[in-house]
């Protein structure tokens, strides 16, 4: 199992995922020249993908798409409201277009869809399971029963942690945008992540901390939120490593966990 976020926050989405042999881009939110660089200095090209996988249609999530396909032959897997919804659809291969139900199969590799409340069609978060079990899960406002129960088990998961509540509230965003990211279709806050791993009953072995906000929050905020949440509880971290995702720069872990 490999996991990239070759970008993560609200200006743009792409993580490569490989396992068991099966490689994967679960969403793809910058440019086609990005990804493509950033797939080379992990050591992969767009060719080697069997799988374009898409969370939603908001554009941090798929600006990079249309000319994606036309740089590649795979296909796309997404939930068939977010197909319908994609900007830019005239441009794209219909027949390259797939919707999947709660889950498909590719290779070795069972990929299972779950859904997520956000203000987007139809966003579903992506377990990706062989050997290991890869889950990311970024975009939601309220963790759900079955978001729970989705990331139970993940070795690696990938959890939106976007704002610390104070940050927004006091920031400078108006307050219909700041109520719509607070809400239970916005962003999940770090308070709202630290909470989700703490009830998870087998830990990670790797969290990375994603989609955090350039405008309502830190690294080291988010990193604190969460480290301080779970220490409170009893819980410590001694098998899971904790990274974060940037905006910029490649977020990788390789195999070396
Ligand atoms: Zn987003
Ligand atoms: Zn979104």
């Amino acid at each position: 199992m490999q996991v990239s976020l070759l970008a993560s926050g609200s200006k743009g989405n792409a993580t490569f995922v490989e396992m068991d042999g099966v490689k994967l881009l679960i969403d793809a939110g910058i440019g086609i020249r990005r990804i493509k660089n950033e797939l080379a200095e992990i050591g992969e090209t767009v060719d080697d993908l069997d799988a374009i996988l898409i969370t939603h249609e908001h554009s941090d999530h798929v600006k990079g798409l249309v000319p994606l396909l036309r740089a590649c032959d795979a296909p796309v897997y997404s939930r068939r409201g977010t197909l319908k919804a994609l900007p830019r659809i005239n441009e794209m291969p219909l027949d390259r277009l797939h919707a999947i139900g709660d889950s498909i199969t590719l290779g070795k590799v069972r990929i299972e869809s779950f859904n997520l409340l956000h203000d987007a069609a139809e966003p579903c978060g992506y377990s990706v399971i062989g050997d290991r079990k890869c889950t990311v899960a970024t975009d939601l406002g309220f963790v759900t029963s079955v978001v729970q129960s989705s990331i139970e088990g993940a070795d690696a998961l990938v959890i939106e942690a976007n704002h610390d509540i104070d940050m927004l509230r006091n920031g400078s965003y108006p307050w219909p945008l700041k109520s719509r990211i607070l809400g239970s279709r916005g962003h999940l806050a770090n308070s709202d992540t630290a909470w989700t791993l703490s009830r998870m009953k087998k830990k990670p072995s790797i969290v990375f901390l994603a989609h955090l906000s350039e405008e309502n929050n830190r690294p080291e905020l988010a990193d604190g939120t969460v480290r301080g949440i779970l220490k409170e509880q009893g819980i410590t971290l001694s098998e899971t490593k904790i990274a974060l995702g940037s905006q910029n720069e490649i977020v990788t872990m390789g195999n070396t966990y």
